[in-house]
């Protein structure tokens, strides 16, 4: 009875936690007490694990001792990396009232607490939180009401660690190429979007968290008022034309921004409206296929991206990846891009200076997103300062030259900024930076007159202290006192236990007082050191917050010119990758293409990027390659379309590199960029697609397969004459005939229908006869030689069909036995006499291309049902799978 009711009261803290936490049950809470964050209960579990630290306990609840763990201040942001990184939510709790306050509300009191921020993937702005080289884009999605079937999404992404904030429309089939452009970190959308599992399922792929809301009042007039709030508009005309679809996507943006960050309000440029349309569409599958920014491991290594990155900033950096994210499909604008990169290549002394002067230059965006939030230090205004430095020396640099038009703006803006912002922030800021303002000491002396006052009075006063030492050794008459200092007594005379006795007496206890007596030493104080001691707190807090008032008018200084320190770190931005480009061109020996609205695509002596640069390392020789697909545009017109190459050969010969190589070059193409070849002519492409067959995996052989199927699939739905098609063995996951025949329909559709651009790497040699049907398709093998019966690859490209025997000369390459070798090559020889491959030349010769299909032969329908059913392993199947083979088997009932 009695011990029990003393357990299960609450104590007032425990029943402040329990409020809180009772209101972000989907977050860890970093419960703020003293210098350390606390987390309880279940909270304190998951974190322990997850951060390896221990768990300790403190107190009881309802009779049960409650699991609790710290996290230091000092050290939250590794911390809070670690739990985002593996997918937790954080709420942080503060203190909000002095904790003197509540003591002086005595008793019980508790200080007030509440949280200030959730931190989630999709809203950081720590530097020790962010990839330096990537954006962290936050995603909102909102889908078409109106419709029942509905087929449009409007999407927001912002970064509020720069600022960005852009707005797109899509159809639901080019939504996961939208996407896999964006790599956003996290996507919010309704919950009653995100009941639908397929969408879900495909949201889920790219790895960005997902966070359901479940208000309702976020779309049509509630989003406009979002949006004129945020900023302190009127009419959203400012804003420029938005659709309602790009409204409610913005307003759901800002909503859940707001829940996040509370009181504090992110800078964020002017939602723009981006057309997706403008660039080169790339779906997910191509962007992983291809390596382009994350190899099929996962890493940056090995990835074009990192081949081609030559740039020396963050800013540049990221905006590198953008680029490359998303190439152009305006013939304009690239070679805007093209003119700035050959005029850096033109100039390479030009280039070195400004790349000096762009690696001083600090990450400014990032730094003007910190402060505005009110999270930056003295170290943000530094990087203002650096970099606005950098900016305008980087245009007086570029502006004596002529350099072409994208640059002579740039130079132009460059060299007109206005220094007094950072020469006001020379002024202020001291050296050696604090990377908390609240430690003070950032402030130049000379600045400011009272602050260098206040200063001087707290260092002399400790300088007085420290001669104070001798003359209260006279007076104690001893040698053996000192003077020290701690946070508790403040200043405080120290002396042996001996010596203290004596001063405990007459005459000594009339100066000496008293205050501690520890087991080998006694402490004392005197008026005088008291006067002195609190002359130093009061200096010292004084120039605390002198400190503070000119933080935060350099602050309110900076942020009112936040739209021009956007565009100068734009600007630099845009140069550091102009010059990367420029850089990269120069070192790599790439050449300048041609691009234009043809369907051209002839490239001379082309070379893969990456595998190139991985040979070098090893002092092997790339072998160069041409490569022609081109054709003539015309629509309707039965020659038009671009040619399709079928490319044999055996494996490791060097086809899938020949494909990605061309399929590299155009993307470099678009994106302004030079290209490893000789010489380059390319028609813009709209959209790229490049699929690899499922290997022959016995025990996912079914599923990938599957997966192969749906993505070709959605290339010959979606790919036009524009288009640049990469299929490197398709149809391989299953039984021979089957995959000829997927593999052959295939290509007559790419030929017949799309009359896209297309490499076509293949092992059924018998598609090399298609040629005698489809105009527009060229053989072209990889060349192998014969070396004392030895295979040598010589990774050559050489036009026509791959001879058939290669086969068995790769075997004995790879070490059969020469009696079996000899045995096949003896085999060969007959069947080729017999000529066994007539019945597949009779074929193309006789079947009618797009022959209708013959009827399924008749069955009862529920035995085939049954062996459907029966031919399913959910063991082995991803939920899109299941749920693709449900409607199948619902189609079929
Ligand atoms: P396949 O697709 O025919 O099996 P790959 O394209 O994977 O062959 O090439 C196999 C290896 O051959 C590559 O890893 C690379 O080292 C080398 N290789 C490919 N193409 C070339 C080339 N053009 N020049 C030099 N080496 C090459």
């Amino acid at each position: 009875g009695k011990a029990k009711g003393a357990d299960s009261r609450v104590t007032p803290m425990m029943a402040q936690y329990l409020d809180i936490k009772r209101g972000h049950p989907d977050c860890l809470l970093f419960y703020r007490m003293g210098d350390f964050y606390e987390l309880f209960f279940e909270d304190a579990r998951k974190a322990s694990e997850t951060l390896g630290i221990v768990l300790t306990k403190r107190g009881k609840h309802l009779g049960e001792d409650i699991p609790m763990c710290g996290v230091p201040i000092e050290r939250s942001d590794d911390y809070l990396h670690k739990l985002i990184a593996c997918g937790h939510r954080v709420a942080v709790c503060e203190q909000t009232e002095d904790p003197a306050e509540a003591r002086k509300r005595g008793g019980k009191s508790v200080v007030q607490r509440a949280v200030v921020r959730l931190v989630t993937p999709g809203t950081l702005t720590e530097e020790r939180l962010l990839e330096p080289g990537r954006a962290n884009l936050l995603v909102a999605l909102v889908r078409q009401r109106d419709k029942a079937d509905a087929a449009l999404f409007g999407l927001a992404a912002v970064d509020i660690s720069t600022g960005a904030f852009d707005v797109y429309v899509t159809e639901t089939g080019a939504l996961g190429a939208l996407l896999a452009r964006l790599e956003p970190r996290e996507i919010v959308a309704a919950e009653t979007l995100l009941a639908d599992s397929v969408l879900r399922a495909r949201l889920e792929e790219g790895g960005a968290a997902i966070t359901p809301l479940n208000e309702k009042a976020f779309f049509g007039r509630a989003a406009e008022k979002k949006l004129l709030d945020y900023y302190g508009l009127g009419t959203l005309d400012g804003l420029g034309p938005l659709s309602h679809l790009e409204i409610d996507a913005a307003g759901l943006c800002l909503a859940y921004i707001e829940r996040t960050q509370f009181a504090s309000k992110p800078r964020l440029n002017r939602p723009s409206r981006v057309e997706t349309r403008a660039a080169m569409e790339i779906d997910a599958a191509t962007r992983v296929n291809l390596e382009l920014a994350r190899s099929q491991s996962g890493q940056r290594q090995g990835t074009l991206l990192w081949a081609l990155d030559r740039t020396v900033s963050s800013a540049g950096a990221r905006t590198l990846a953008e680029w490359l994210a998303a190439p152009l499909r305006d013939i304009e604008k690239i070679a805007l891009r093209q003119d700035a990169a050959a005029f850096f290549l033109d100039d390479p002394l030009l280039r070195a200076d400004l790349r000096r002067d762009l690696r001083a230059a600090p990450d400014m965006t990032r730094a003007l997103g910190r402060l505005a939030l009110d999270r930056g230090g003295p170290r943000d205004l530094a990087a203002l300062r650096d970099g606005l430095f950098a900016a305008r020396q980087c245009g007086v640099a570029l502006a004596q030259k002529d350099p072409p038009f994208l640059l002579a703006k740039a130079a132009e803006f460059l060299a007109e900024i206005d220094t007094a912002l950072p020469q006001r922030l020379a002024v202020a800021l001291g050296e050696d930076l604090p990377l908390d303002r609240r430690a003070g000491n950032f402030v130049a002396a000379g600045y400011d007159q009272p602050l260098d006052d206040a200063r001087a009075l707290r260092d002399e006063s400790r300088r007085v202290i420290a001669s104070m030492q001798g003359m209260y050794c006279e007076k104690a008459e001893t040698r053996a006192l000192k003077i020290k200092h701690n946070n508790f007594l403040g200043y405080f005379i120290e002396v042996n236990q001996a010596q203290g006795e004596k001063l405990l007496k007459p005459p000594f206890n009339a100066e000496f007082i008293h205050r501690q007596t520890m087991a080998d030493a006694m402490r004392f104080s005197t008026a005088e050191l008291s006067q002195l001691e609190s002359r130093i707190t009061n200096a010292a807090d004084e120039a605390l917050a002198i400190e503070a008032r000119i933080f935060s008018e350099l602050v309110a200084a900076a942020l009112g010119q936040s739209a021009e320190l956007e565009a100068t770190a734009a600007a630099l931005a845009a140069l550091d990758v102009l010059t990367a480009l420029a850089e990269t061109a120069a070192d790599a020996g790439w050449i300048r293409p041609r691009v234009d609205n043809s369907l051209a695509f002839q490239i001379e002596a082309g070379r893969h990027p990456v595998v190139e640069a991985a040979l070098k390392a090893r002092g092997e020789p790339f072998v160069p390659n041409d490569c022609d697909l081109g054709g003539a545009l015309g629509g309707k017109n039965k020659d038009s379309g671009g040619k399709l190459a079928v490319i044999t050969g055996p494996n490791m010969a060097g086809k899938s590199t020949f494909l990605r190589q061309n399929a590299l070059i155009a993307i470099l193409a678009q994106i302004g960029s030079f290209v490893p070849a000789k010489s380059a002519h390319i028609g813009v492409v709209d959209r790229l697609f490049s699929r690899v067959g499922a290997s022959d995996d016995l025990a996912r052989g079914r599923s990938t397969f599957m997966v192969e199927m749906v993505e070709t699939a959605a290339i010959l739905n979606q790919a036009t004459e524009k288009s640049l098609v990469i299929l490197d063995e398709i149809g391989r996951g299953t039984a021979t005939y089957d995959g000829l025949s997927i593999a052959w329909a295939v290509m007559e559709h790419l030929h017949e229908t799309n009359r896209s651009r297309a490499l076509f790497a293949t092992h059924f040699h018998e598609l090399t006869h298609l040629r005698q049907k489809l105009p527009r398709l060229v053989n072209l093998c990889m060349r192998v030689s014969d070396w004392r019966g030895e295979v040598v690859f010589l990774h050559e490209v050489a036009q026509g069909a791959a001879d058939r025997s290669y086969g068995v000369q790769v075997a004995s390459l790879a070490g059969l036995p020469v009696a079996v070798v000899e045995r096949a090559r003896q085999i060969l020889g007959e069947l080729e006499l017999n000529d066994l491959r007539t019945p597949v030349e009779r074929l193309v010769a006789d079947l009618p291309l797009f022959a209708p299909a013959p009827p399924p032969p008749p069955a009862k329908r529920g035995d085939a049902l049954r062996e459907a059913l029966a031919a399913l392993d959910p063991d082995d199947m991803t939920p899109r799978q299941a749920l693709e083979a449900l409607f199948a088997l619902k189609r079929a009932a």
